[in-house]
């Protein structure tokens, strides 16, 4: 089975742009979408501007250090597109805990190597903890 190359969809995320994805699932689509802008992002569609892909707000999350504590993933394909797949993250993350032990997975917090006990599994997230 190919599971594509290892590619990351984002690193630094300014203040600006961490605001417009807080306000995700917690504001209305216009105000989802004023934020967006002020941030230089696309406007997004009434279903994902009401789903919350965040609980940090601005300064809080590793995606706002500079250089980057914190990288999102995906797999890109053979054909071109880029894959979100829970099963190839799961792979991917065995392999960055074994380059680094200082890195959590966004869909293992505790670290137990256990995801269904996390409340918010963010699957693509990566970060370093020092
Ligand atoms: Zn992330």
């Amino acid at each position: 089975m190919l599971l594509g190359l290892p590619i990351v969809t984002c690193g630094y995320r300014s203040n600006a742009e961490q605001n417009a994805l807080y306000a995700q699932g917690r504001q209305s689509l216009a105000v989802v979408n004023q934020l967006r802008k002020a941030a230089g992002l696309s406007p997004i569609g009434k279903v994902e501007a009401g789903r919350v892909v965040t609980y940090k707000r601005s300064g809080q999350s590793n995606h706002n250090h500079l250089p980057s504590l914190a990288l999102d993933v995906a797999h890109l394909q053979e054909d071109g597109s880029v894959k979100w797949d829970n099963a190839a993250l799961l792979l991917f993350s065995r392999l960055m805990r074994y380059a680094d032990k200082r890195i959590t997975w966004g869909a293992d917090w505790d670290r137990d190597g256990i995801t269904s006990d996390e409340q918010f599994r963010d699957w693509p997230h990566f970060e370093l903890h020092g």
